[in-house]
Protein backbone atom coordinates (compact mmCIF):
# COMPACT_ATOMS: atom_id res chain seq x y z
CA UNK A 1 0.00 0.00 0.00
CA UNK A 2 2.77 2.45 0.87
CA UNK A 3 5.27 3.47 -1.72
CA UNK A 4 8.34 4.76 -0.38
CA UNK A 5 9.53 6.42 2.55
CA UNK A 6 8.52 9.73 1.96
CA UNK A 7 4.27 8.45 1.81
CA UNK A 8 5.90 6.41 5.05
CA UNK A 9 7.06 9.41 7.12
CA UNK A 10 3.94 11.87 5.92
CA UNK A 11 1.54 8.93 6.77
CA UNK A 12 1.93 8.45 10.64
CA UNK A 13 -0.35 10.19 13.23
CA UNK A 14 2.62 13.12 13.73
CA UNK A 15 2.60 13.54 10.08
CA UNK A 16 0.05 15.15 7.57
CA UNK A 17 -2.77 13.87 5.69
CA UNK A 18 -2.20 12.82 2.25
CA UNK A 19 -3.59 15.49 -0.78
CA UNK A 20 -7.14 16.29 -1.03
CA UNK A 21 -7.81 13.80 -3.75
CA UNK A 22 -6.18 10.88 -2.26
CA UNK A 23 -8.36 11.27 1.06
CA UNK A 24 -11.32 11.71 -1.04
CA UNK A 25 -10.69 8.20 -2.73
CA UNK A 26 -10.04 6.86 0.66
CA UNK A 27 -13.62 7.78 1.83
CA UNK A 28 -14.87 6.29 -1.06
CA UNK A 29 -13.42 3.13 -0.41
CA UNK A 30 -13.93 3.00 3.16
CA UNK A 31 -17.69 3.30 2.02
CA UNK A 32 -17.09 0.43 -0.24
CA UNK A 33 -15.18 -1.66 2.33
CA UNK A 34 -17.70 -1.13 5.28
CA UNK A 35 -20.82 -0.91 2.72
CA UNK A 36 -20.81 -4.88 2.41
CA UNK A 37 -21.54 -5.62 6.36
CA UNK A 38 -25.02 -6.15 7.50
CA UNK A 39 -24.51 -7.62 10.52
CA UNK A 40 -25.61 -5.92 13.69
CA UNK A 41 -29.08 -4.60 15.13
CA UNK A 42 -31.00 -1.03 14.58
CA UNK A 43 -31.67 -0.06 18.59
CA UNK A 44 -35.37 -0.23 19.64
CA UNK A 45 -35.54 0.38 23.09
CA UNK A 46 -36.29 4.04 22.04
CA UNK A 47 -38.97 3.19 20.34
CA UNK A 48 -38.83 5.78 17.78
CA UNK A 49 -35.30 4.49 16.39
CA UNK A 50 -36.90 1.17 15.39
CA UNK A 51 -38.08 3.44 12.23
CA UNK A 52 -34.28 3.58 10.90
CA UNK A 53 -33.65 2.10 8.26
CA UNK A 54 -30.65 -0.11 8.43
CA UNK A 55 -29.14 0.71 5.05
CA UNK A 56 -28.06 3.96 5.84
CA UNK A 57 -25.28 4.47 5.73
CA UNK A 58 -22.80 7.68 5.06
CA UNK A 59 -18.94 8.38 5.90
CA UNK A 60 -17.93 12.24 6.13
CA UNK A 61 -14.17 13.68 6.65
CA UNK A 62 -13.37 17.35 7.70
CA UNK A 63 -10.29 18.32 7.29
CA UNK A 64 -8.81 20.70 9.42
CA UNK A 65 -7.90 23.15 6.85
CA UNK A 66 -11.70 22.98 5.45
CA UNK A 67 -11.29 20.39 2.87
CA UNK A 68 -14.45 18.07 3.04
CA UNK A 69 -15.27 14.28 1.80
CA UNK A 70 -18.28 12.66 1.47
CA UNK A 71 -19.23 9.00 0.36
CA UNK A 72 -23.12 7.78 0.88
CA UNK A 73 -25.75 8.97 2.14
CA UNK A 74 -23.64 11.63 4.38
CA UNK A 75 -26.93 14.04 4.57
CA UNK A 76 -29.56 11.61 6.11
CA UNK A 77 -30.02 13.58 9.72
CA UNK A 78 -30.61 11.33 12.88
CA UNK A 79 -30.97 11.94 16.58
CA UNK A 80 -27.33 12.22 17.67
CA UNK A 81 -27.82 10.59 20.96
CA UNK A 82 -24.82 9.89 23.29
CA UNK A 83 -22.40 11.70 21.03
CA UNK A 84 -24.04 14.83 22.47
CA UNK A 85 -21.83 14.20 25.64
CA UNK A 86 -18.63 14.58 23.93
CA UNK A 87 -19.92 18.43 22.94
CA UNK A 88 -21.91 19.08 26.13
CA UNK A 89 -18.60 18.01 28.25
CA UNK A 90 -16.57 20.35 26.16
CA UNK A 91 -18.69 23.29 27.09
CA UNK A 92 -18.72 22.49 30.89
CA UNK A 93 -15.46 22.39 30.47
CA UNK A 94 -15.25 25.82 29.06
CA UNK A 95 -17.60 27.33 31.30
CA UNK A 96 -15.94 26.15 34.24
CA UNK A 97 -12.56 24.69 33.59
CA UNK A 98 -10.68 21.42 34.03
CA UNK A 99 -10.63 20.75 37.91
CA UNK A 100 -14.14 21.47 39.05
CA UNK A 101 -14.89 18.79 35.75
CA UNK A 102 -13.02 16.59 36.61
CA UNK A 103 -14.06 16.58 40.31
CA UNK A 104 -17.47 16.69 39.83
CA UNK A 105 -18.11 14.29 37.07
CA UNK A 106 -14.65 11.97 37.32
CA UNK A 107 -12.82 11.00 33.90
CA UNK A 108 -12.39 7.10 34.81
CA UNK A 109 -14.01 4.82 32.46
CA UNK A 110 -16.87 2.38 34.01
CA UNK A 111 -16.31 -0.63 31.97
CA UNK A 112 -20.12 -1.14 32.08
CA UNK A 113 -22.83 -0.32 30.29
CA UNK A 114 -23.51 3.60 29.37
CA UNK A 115 -26.81 3.30 31.35
CA UNK A 116 -25.21 0.85 34.68
CA UNK A 117 -26.77 1.50 38.03
CA UNK A 118 -23.98 -0.48 39.37
CA UNK A 119 -21.39 1.95 38.05
CA UNK A 120 -22.55 4.77 40.33
CA UNK A 121 -22.92 2.35 43.64
CA UNK A 122 -19.57 0.53 43.15
CA UNK A 123 -18.21 4.03 43.16
CA UNK A 124 -20.01 5.71 46.49
CA UNK A 125 -22.36 7.49 44.34
CA UNK A 126 -19.82 9.17 42.10
CA UNK A 127 -20.41 9.58 38.90
CA UNK A 128 -17.46 8.07 36.39
CA UNK A 129 -16.99 9.78 33.24
CA UNK A 130 -19.67 12.24 31.17
CA UNK A 131 -19.55 9.84 28.20
CA UNK A 132 -21.90 7.26 30.37
CA UNK A 133 -25.28 8.61 31.20
CA UNK A 134 -24.72 9.38 34.87
CA UNK A 135 -21.31 11.17 34.08
CA UNK A 136 -23.32 13.00 31.31
CA UNK A 137 -26.73 14.06 33.98
CA UNK A 138 -23.92 15.54 35.84
CA UNK A 139 -22.33 17.27 33.46
CA UNK A 140 -25.60 18.62 31.58
CA UNK A 141 -26.89 19.87 35.11
CA UNK A 142 -23.65 21.66 35.21
CA UNK A 143 -24.17 23.97 32.33
CA UNK A 144 -24.60 27.47 33.09
CA UNK A 145 -27.75 28.72 32.84
CA UNK A 146 -31.06 30.26 34.96
CA UNK A 147 -33.65 26.75 35.28
CA UNK A 148 -33.77 24.19 32.29
CA UNK A 149 -34.85 26.26 29.70
CA UNK A 150 -32.01 28.24 29.50
CA UNK A 151 -29.75 25.23 30.06
CA UNK A 152 -31.37 23.56 26.67
CA UNK A 153 -31.17 26.63 24.88
CA UNK A 154 -27.10 27.06 25.62
CA UNK A 155 -26.81 23.31 24.79
CA UNK A 156 -28.22 23.81 21.54
CA UNK A 157 -26.81 26.89 20.59
CA UNK A 158 -23.18 25.34 21.31
CA UNK A 159 -23.70 22.50 19.65
CA UNK A 160 -25.18 24.25 16.79
CA UNK A 161 -21.50 26.06 16.84
CA UNK A 162 -19.53 23.04 16.84
CA UNK A 163 -21.62 21.64 13.56
CA UNK A 164 -21.59 25.34 12.00
CA UNK A 165 -25.68 25.19 11.46
CA UNK A 166 -28.43 25.78 13.39
CA UNK A 167 -29.22 22.15 14.72
CA UNK A 168 -32.76 21.34 15.39
CA UNK A 169 -34.71 18.97 17.96
CA UNK A 170 -35.81 15.87 16.80
CA UNK A 171 -39.76 15.92 18.52
CA UNK A 172 -40.70 12.41 17.65
CA UNK A 173 -37.44 11.15 19.30
CA UNK A 174 -37.97 13.25 22.06
CA UNK A 175 -41.17 12.47 22.98
CA UNK A 176 -40.54 8.45 22.36
CA UNK A 177 -37.23 8.92 24.64
CA UNK A 178 -38.81 11.09 27.19
CA UNK A 179 -41.85 8.52 27.76
CA UNK A 180 -39.69 5.28 28.37
CA UNK A 181 -36.16 6.70 29.69
CA UNK A 182 -37.69 5.62 33.53
CA UNK A 183 -33.67 4.09 33.84
CA UNK A 184 -32.05 7.84 33.22
CA UNK A 185 -34.44 8.78 35.66
CA UNK A 186 -33.55 6.54 38.11
CA UNK A 187 -30.08 7.27 37.92
CA UNK A 188 -30.45 10.79 38.18
CA UNK A 189 -32.73 9.89 41.31
CA UNK A 190 -29.85 8.06 42.83
CA UNK A 191 -27.02 10.55 42.01
CA UNK A 192 -29.55 13.05 44.20
CA UNK A 193 -29.58 10.78 46.50
CA UNK A 194 -25.79 11.13 46.91
CA UNK A 195 -26.03 15.04 46.51
CA UNK A 196 -24.31 14.61 43.13
CA UNK A 197 -26.44 16.76 40.60
CA UNK A 198 -27.38 20.26 40.43
CA UNK A 199 -31.30 21.20 40.77
CA UNK A 200 -34.40 18.96 39.65
CA UNK A 201 -32.86 15.96 38.90
CA UNK A 202 -36.31 14.96 36.69
CA UNK A 203 -35.75 18.67 34.63
CA UNK A 204 -31.87 17.43 34.28
CA UNK A 205 -33.11 14.11 32.54
CA UNK A 206 -35.32 15.99 30.50
CA UNK A 207 -32.79 18.68 29.01
CA UNK A 208 -30.38 15.64 28.48
CA UNK A 209 -32.93 14.02 26.62
CA UNK A 210 -33.34 16.87 24.38
CA UNK A 211 -29.95 16.96 23.60
CA UNK A 212 -29.74 13.71 22.76
CA UNK A 213 -32.43 14.24 20.21
CA UNK A 214 -31.03 17.04 18.43
CA UNK A 215 -30.86 16.15 14.94
CA UNK A 216 -26.89 15.52 12.91
CA UNK A 217 -26.15 14.35 9.16
CA UNK A 218 -22.65 12.29 9.12
CA UNK A 219 -21.40 15.50 7.25
CA UNK A 220 -22.20 17.57 10.61
CA UNK A 221 -20.57 14.91 13.05
CA UNK A 222 -17.26 14.99 10.55
CA UNK A 223 -17.26 18.82 10.89
CA UNK A 224 -18.69 19.07 15.06
CA UNK A 225 -15.29 16.35 15.06
CA UNK A 226 -12.91 18.94 13.17
CA UNK A 227 -13.30 21.58 15.26
CA UNK A 228 -11.89 19.85 18.43
CA UNK A 229 -9.44 18.30 16.08
CA UNK A 230 -8.37 21.88 14.98
CA UNK A 231 -7.94 23.24 18.70
CA UNK A 232 -11.76 24.41 18.92
CA UNK A 233 -11.70 26.69 15.90
CA UNK A 234 -14.93 25.22 13.35
CA UNK A 235 -12.80 24.55 10.16
CA UNK A 236 -15.41 25.60 8.15
CA UNK A 237 -17.33 28.36 9.48
CA UNK A 238 -13.94 29.83 11.21
CA UNK A 239 -15.33 30.48 14.34
CA UNK A 240 -13.95 29.77 17.68
CA UNK A 241 -15.92 27.04 19.96
CA UNK A 242 -13.88 25.90 22.58
CA UNK A 243 -10.46 26.16 23.57
CA UNK A 244 -7.23 23.90 22.65
CA UNK A 245 -7.03 22.93 26.47
CA UNK A 246 -10.46 21.76 26.35
CA UNK A 247 -10.17 19.99 23.02
CA UNK A 248 -7.30 18.64 24.30
CA UNK A 249 -9.45 17.24 27.87
CA UNK A 250 -12.53 16.20 25.60
CA UNK A 251 -10.22 13.96 23.57
CA UNK A 252 -8.49 12.41 26.70
CA UNK A 253 -11.91 11.91 28.05
CA UNK A 254 -13.17 10.51 24.49
CA UNK A 255 -10.22 7.73 24.66
CA UNK A 256 -10.77 6.57 27.30
CA UNK A 257 -14.38 5.75 27.27
CA UNK A 258 -16.10 7.32 23.91
CA UNK A 259 -17.56 3.91 23.18
CA UNK A 260 -18.41 2.67 26.74
CA UNK A 261 -16.91 -0.82 27.66
CA UNK A 262 -15.56 -1.41 24.61
CA UNK A 263 -13.55 1.69 25.05
CA UNK A 264 -10.47 -0.49 24.86
CA UNK A 265 -10.78 -2.69 21.95
CA UNK A 266 -11.61 0.40 19.82
CA UNK A 267 -8.72 2.28 20.96
CA UNK A 268 -6.73 -0.79 20.04
CA UNK A 269 -7.79 -1.03 16.33
CA UNK A 270 -8.68 2.76 15.84
CA UNK A 271 -6.26 3.94 17.81
CA UNK A 272 -8.28 7.60 18.08
CA UNK A 273 -10.26 9.61 20.18
CA UNK A 274 -14.26 8.99 19.43
CA UNK A 275 -17.82 8.97 20.41
CA UNK A 276 -20.54 6.68 19.26
CA UNK A 277 -24.47 7.07 19.74
CA UNK A 278 -27.55 4.53 19.82
CA UNK A 279 -29.06 5.77 16.77
CA UNK A 280 -25.72 4.67 14.59
CA UNK A 281 -23.41 7.75 14.39
CA UNK A 282 -19.94 7.57 15.56
CA UNK A 283 -17.48 11.01 15.51
CA UNK A 284 -13.78 10.25 15.40
CA UNK A 285 -11.41 12.91 16.21
CA UNK A 286 -7.78 13.00 14.21
CA UNK A 287 -5.93 15.89 16.50
CA UNK A 288 -4.36 18.64 14.16
CA UNK A 289 -6.10 16.62 11.00
CA UNK A 290 -9.73 15.67 10.69
CA UNK A 291 -13.03 14.86 12.30
CA UNK A 292 -14.40 12.05 10.58
CA UNK A 293 -18.35 11.47 10.63
CA UNK A 294 -20.46 8.07 10.28
CA UNK A 295 -23.49 7.12 10.33
CA UNK A 296 -24.94 3.29 10.01
CA UNK A 297 -27.83 2.46 12.45
CA UNK A 298 -26.98 -1.48 12.84
CA UNK A 299 -25.25 -1.63 16.30
CA UNK A 300 -22.87 -3.92 18.15
CA UNK A 301 -24.16 -5.36 21.60
CA UNK A 302 -22.72 -2.59 23.06
CA UNK A 303 -24.82 -0.25 21.02
CA UNK A 304 -22.32 0.76 18.68
CA UNK A 305 -22.47 1.24 14.73
CA UNK A 306 -20.88 -1.65 13.02
CA UNK A 307 -20.28 -0.23 9.43
CA UNK A 308 -19.44 2.75 11.30
CA UNK A 309 -16.47 1.22 13.18
CA UNK A 310 -15.29 -1.04 10.28
CA UNK A 311 -15.29 2.24 7.92
CA UNK A 312 -13.43 4.16 10.80
CA UNK A 313 -10.99 1.46 11.49
CA UNK A 314 -10.29 1.57 7.51
CA UNK A 315 -9.68 5.21 7.00
CA UNK A 316 -7.76 5.20 10.10
CA UNK A 317 -5.43 3.01 8.82
CA UNK A 318 -5.02 4.37 5.22
CA UNK A 319 -4.41 7.51 6.19
CA UNK A 320 -2.34 6.83 9.11
CA UNK A 321 -4.08 8.59 11.85
CA UNK A 322 -3.40 6.14 15.11
CA UNK A 323 -1.51 8.16 17.77
CA UNK A 324 -0.04 5.41 18.91
CA UNK A 325 1.53 3.95 15.51
CA UNK A 326 5.24 5.61 14.87
CA UNK A 327 4.81 4.01 11.63
CA UNK A 328 1.71 3.30 8.82
CA UNK A 329 0.33 -0.12 9.70
CA UNK A 330 -1.80 -2.22 7.21
N1 LIG B 1 -30.40 8.94 24.90
C1 LIG B 1 -29.79 7.65 25.04
C2 LIG B 1 -29.89 7.18 26.49
O1 LIG B 1 -29.64 7.94 27.36
C3 LIG B 1 -28.35 7.73 24.59
C4 LIG B 1 -27.63 6.45 24.75
C5 LIG B 1 -26.57 6.18 23.74
O2 LIG B 1 -26.51 6.79 22.66
N2 LIG B 1 -25.76 5.22 24.05
O3 LIG B 1 -30.24 6.06 26.77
Amino acid sequence: MVADMTDVEQRASTGVLPGWDQVDRLVVDAYGYARADRSGQVADYIPALAEADPEWFGVSVAETDGGLHHAGETGVEFSIQSISKAFVYALVCEDLGHGVVRDRVGVNNTGLAFNSVVAIELNDGHPMNPMVNAGALATTALIPGQGPKERWEAIREGLSRFAGRALELDEEVYRSEAATNQRNQAIARLLDSYGRIEGDPLAVVDVYTKQCALRVSAADLAVMGGTLADGGVNPVTGERVVSAEVCRDTLAVLAASGLYERSGEWLFEIGLPGKSGVSGGIVTVSPGKAGIGVFSPRLDSAGNSVRGQIATAFLSRALGLNVFASAVHN
